[in-house]
């Protein structure tokens, strides 16, 4: 409430809780529920106090880790739930975790992962910011699933993932311009690089092949790596007979 007032531009306050777990099992605390039931709870707590006092601002929390299956209490209608397209506990997708959530009167958002420079290095074509099939399919997939809000984690590498990030905020815009996007890939290129466009436009063509980028059956993105060595993650390092 303090933050809000002292920042009234604000649209929005946060309740995600911190990341990691470590969650309290005391008899009080699990009496409440399930940990994605404590989260709701609190939140419901101060969306009644937000909306008393700062009627249309917005509270908002992940649907994410420990805290990603639908609670089974109902959401008040100005908590914003995004859903986490990665690090999601239990054998839910991504779209049965938004319906859950739907179905408990959430507003629904979506947390997405475009870049992580220790997933993808920056390397061409190996982030699903990069991925332009990817981004024309979810984005109105989850626009239609009812997610108004978006957020990514993205990085500062507008080489690799400039064409994709733009892409992404024309769809995020209008989902409809999905059905546009070779012509607006033409747009871009002719634009960003004028008479060195055929060159350029060969070269990010080529970044735009499918991603090795992986997303295992817990949501935990797999990115192949050289080797078993240090870094390696642990499906390589299982690969390569390494103890996982
Ligand atoms: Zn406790």
């Amino acid at each position: 409430m303090e933050k809000l007032r002292k920042r009234p531009a604000l649209a929005s306050v946060s309740v995600d809780p911190s990341d990691g777990g470590g969650w309290c099992e005391c008899e009080k605390c699990r009496a409440l529920g399930s940990i994605s039931d404590r989260v709701a709870i609190l939140a419901n707590e101060v969306a009644a106090a937000v909306g008393a006092e700062s009627p249309g601002k917005l509270v908002g929390l992940y649907a994410y880790n420990h805290h990603s299956p639908a609670p089974s209490v109902r959401i008040a209608p100005n908590v914003v739930v995004s859903v986490a397209t990665a690090f999601l506990h239990g054998d839910q997708t991504v779209e049965e975790i938004m319906d859950g959530w739907g179905r408990q009167g959430a507003v629904l958002g979506v947390r997405e992962y475009y870049a992580v420079n220790t997933w993808d290095r920056d390397q061409p074509a190996q982030s699903r910011g990069a991925n332009l099939a990817y981004l024309s399919r979810t984005i109105p997939g989850f626009h239609a699933r009812g997610a108004r809000f978006m957020s990514a984690e993205s990085s500062d590498n507008w080489g690799p993932n400039g064409l994709g990030y733009y892409i992404a905020s024309r769809l995020l815009w209008d989902v409809r311009q999905a059905q546009r996007v070779p012509e607006l890939v033409d747009d871009f290129l002719a634009r960003a690089f004028g008479p060195a466009r055929s060159r350029c436009g060969s070269s990010t063509r080529s970044s735009m092949g499918p991603v090795r980028t992986s997303v295992s059956t817990t949501g935990r993105p797999h990115v192949p790596r050289a080797g078993p060595g240090e870094g390696a993650c642990r499906p390589c390092r299982r690969r390569a007979g390494a103890p996982g």
